[in-house]
């Protein structure tokens, strides 16, 4: 007799997973990862083994997926749409091959049966039917024997063939197949979605699953979606009057060669699937494909095997929802579920103060998470988070991880608004969000700890003065003992400060010594890049560097000669301007200029600056090349590029759509040159 507590737990697993599945497969937008809905399958499957009294016909683990929607004119399945067993780990697949070699007859050896070995395609079965080679049914597996009418929709589907190459197949021919959202599309239909302030997909599954069902197909005309064959339904053949689902001569005997017979009917196959000689190579195929995962440009979340001899499927049959003779081994969840226990802001280099959620650590995507960025207010505003929200983190190669969604259903008494701080949370000074920013910022500059810690992280970092041995560790201890307060002061660091610091000996404190002394000899670009001046980046940097010369010319410019450099707009400009207004920045500046050197840059001669003294204006738009390409390239060639007309202008370069400053040149009687001119002059001074 089961104790009451199991068949409580039975109920409330029927009634969760039962939720789970009308959210997943009716509505197409889970609330909780797969891994926490396999976890409470599997709960509920081991609960029925032990207590086989408990195991209804009702049962969830007796049902393949969902309801078919009712909008839809419903398609009775000639033969079933079942969906597969899972295993996710090696010992669970070798219970598996045994389980086969059980079954099958004892003349047969396990180790030289066939298998078909497939990429488990996240997106949703449906079943094509071709009568005489037409394409006139198509469906969705719904609850495995009635399905979704949804023709309309999949004829938009472009590399499903309306009508089957050749005339060599059987009269009524229904193709098993997977429906699914590429990667590219699914994020740019997401990244649409956002724009315009609706909500997106959870994942490429459920982006694929609502796009296909649709009751508009011009709706699904736009998702850009695909599909893999990846088997056969029913299969007719009237002309030879032999009734069959695959006794037909026209059908292989291998249900890998049968995947390649529908190829040639123009039914496209996944080019991942393999042929393997027996259950052995299937580790590996599954090791081969879990590599591959992410340079796929379709989402997968494992393997399908499948014993391939079709008289072996036979013999092996079926259970209530999924065959005995294929197997779906999953990769780890890169999706899973864990609470957020508070949110911390963190100083960066530019004073931006970036929230961070601090989580129950979780084992997601092979790696344990604890942290994960909250970007902005927005952001935490878009997800609706609050403190003790239950989310699902997702850690999916090498991106970072990043909460997905917050599970508002597991939201309880305890759930806290997250609060943005009023003043910086390191040197509390106050916080100011610019117009048309998501981002605040401390406004203390290198007053604040944090951002003189990131500010001299980033003076040594690779890119800028590669300063060996100063580590971010060193850094941050170097602030805390307050022996260094800008980058300035580094070299004022003598071999004791050095050596008396955590993990570092003398050895160590004479290296860095000498990597500062020859971090002097610099560039004028890298110092200007290792000022961490916002926006400003190498390529920015060596641009004004070789515009300006001189570290007095780029200090002294105004926002309009600043806007002549290539790279530099508006806002780039009135950072540079801001960072050389401020007192702090100058005494660093200053100090620095006194320490460090760089060879002088070598003004350009007359014959490398055909153009010089003479002042552009480019406007409207320039179909062949960029507008800043434009830019770059006369300033090359020595000439100014203005942002605005006056009589001083010599030529305006006026693209499509010119307006009021095509005018202003007209009345001016500056000369007017087209896309074409530009690129003539370009031309003939690059060959000279
Ligand atoms: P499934 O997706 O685990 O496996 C069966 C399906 O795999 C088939 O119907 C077919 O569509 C697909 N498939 C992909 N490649 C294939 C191939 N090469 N050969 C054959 N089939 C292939 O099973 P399911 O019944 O569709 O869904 C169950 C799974 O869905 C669960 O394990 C869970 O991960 C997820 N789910 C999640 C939620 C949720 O709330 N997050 C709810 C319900 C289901």
């Amino acid at each position: 007799m089961p104790e009451l507590s199991a068949q409580q737990r039975v109920t409330e697993l029927h009634q969760q997973i039962n939720h789970y599945n009308h959210q997943y497969y009716v509505l197409d937008q889970p609330t909780v990862p797969d891994a926490e809905y396999d976890r409470l399958m599997r709960e509920l499957i081991a609960l029925e083994q032990q207590y086989p009294e408990l195991k209804t016909v009702d049962s969830p683990s007796q049902k393949v997926g969902g309801e078919a929607l009712k909008s839809f004119t419903q398609v009775t399945h000639q033969l079933l749409m079942l969906s597969l067993d899972n295993v996710f780990s090696a010992e669970e697949w070798q219970a598996f091959v045994k389980r086969v070699n059980d079954r099958l007859d004892s003349n047969i050896n396990i180790t030289e049966v066939a298998f078909c070995a497939e990429p488990k395609l996240d997106g949703l079965a449906v079943s094509l039917r071709y009568e005489q080679g037409i394409l006139v049914q198509a469906a969705t597996r719904g609850d495995g024997s009635t399905g979704e009418n949804i023709t309309e929709n999949v004829r938009t589907i472009k590399c499903i063939p309306l009508k089957l190459q050749g005339n060599d197949y059987p009269s009524i021919l229904e193709v098993r197949g997977e429906v699914f959202m590429p990667k590219a599309s699914f994020a740019a239909l997401n990244e649409r979605a956002l724009k315009k302030g609706e909500k997106a997909f959870a994942n490429p599954r459920n982006a694929a699953a609502g796009s296909l069902r649709q009751l508009d197909s011009k709706i699904t005309a736009q998702r850009n979606l695909a599909f893999y064959a990846y088997g056969l339904g029913f299969v007719d053949d009237q002309e030879n009057n032999v009734p069959t689902t695959s006794e037909h001569l026209w059908l292989s005997n291998s249900h890998y060669q049968r995947l390649c017979q529908l190829k040639t009917l123009g039914l496209p196959m996944c080019p991942e699937v393999r042929l393997l000689k027996n259950n052995e190579q299937c580790t590996e195929f599954y090791q081969d494909i879990l590599a591959k995962r992410d340079s796929l440009s379709y989402e997968i979340d494992g393997t399908v095997l499948k014993v391939d001899d079709i008289n072996l499927q036979k013999q092996l049959g079926f259970v209530a929802r999924a065959p005995r003779w294929a197997m779906a081994y999953k990769f780890p969840a890169q999706e899973e579920l864990t609470q957020v226990e508070a949110v911390e802001f963190q100083v960066g280099r530019t004073g931006a103060i970036t929230p961070v959620a601090r989580l129950t650590p979780v084992f997601v995507g092979g790696v344990t998470v604890s942290n994960a960025t909250l970007h902005n207010q927005d952001e935490i505003e878009r997800l609706g988070l609050k403190i003790n929200d239950t989310v699902i983190i997702r850690r999916a190669g090498d991106v970072i991880p990043q909460i997905v969604s917050v599970v508002v259903e597991k939201r309880d008494n305890n759930a806290i608004d997250v609060e943005f701080p009023k003043d910086c949370p390191v040197c509390h000074s106050p916080v100011v969000k610019a117009e048309g920013e998501a981002i605040l910022r401390c406004t203390a500059g290198l007053f604040c700890e944090a951002q003189r810690k990131e500010a001299i992280k980033h003076f040594a970092s690779r890119k800028a003065h590669d300063i060996d041995g100063l580590g971010d560790k060193l850094v941050e201890q170097l602030v805390d003992e307050n022996l260094i307060l800008t980058p300035a002061d580094l070299f004022s660091l003598s071999e004791i400060d050095i050596s008396t610091m955590e993990r570092m000996g003398q050895k160590s404190a004479k290296n860095l010594i000498k990597s500062l002394e020859n971090a002097k000899n610099t560039s004028l670009s890298k110092f200007i890049y290792a000022l961490g001046i916002r926006e400003v980046g190498e390529a920015t940097a060596n641009n004004l560097a070789n515009y300006f010369l001189t570290l007095k010319n780029i200090q002294t410019a105004n926002i309009d000669e600043l806007q002549d450099v290539a790279d530099v707009g508006e806002i780039v400009a009135k950072n540079i301007i801001n960072f050389f207004k401020e007192d702090h920045n100058l005494a660093v500046v200053s100090k620095l200029n006194e320490i460090m050197f760089w060879p002088a840059i070598e003004q350009k001669s007359v014959e490398q600056q055909p153009l010089k003294d003479l002042i552009y204006v480019i406007t409207g738009t320039l179909s062949k090349m960029g507008r800043s390409e434009a830019k770059a390239a006369l300033q090359a060639l020595g000439a100014k590029v203005s942002g605005s007309v006056s009589v001083k202008t010599d030529y305006l370069v006026a693209g499509e759509k010119a307006g009021s400053k095509l005018t202003k040149a007209q009345d001016l009687g500056v000369k007017v040159l087209t896309e074409d001119d530009l690129l003539t002059l370009l031309a003939e001074h690059q060959q000279q």
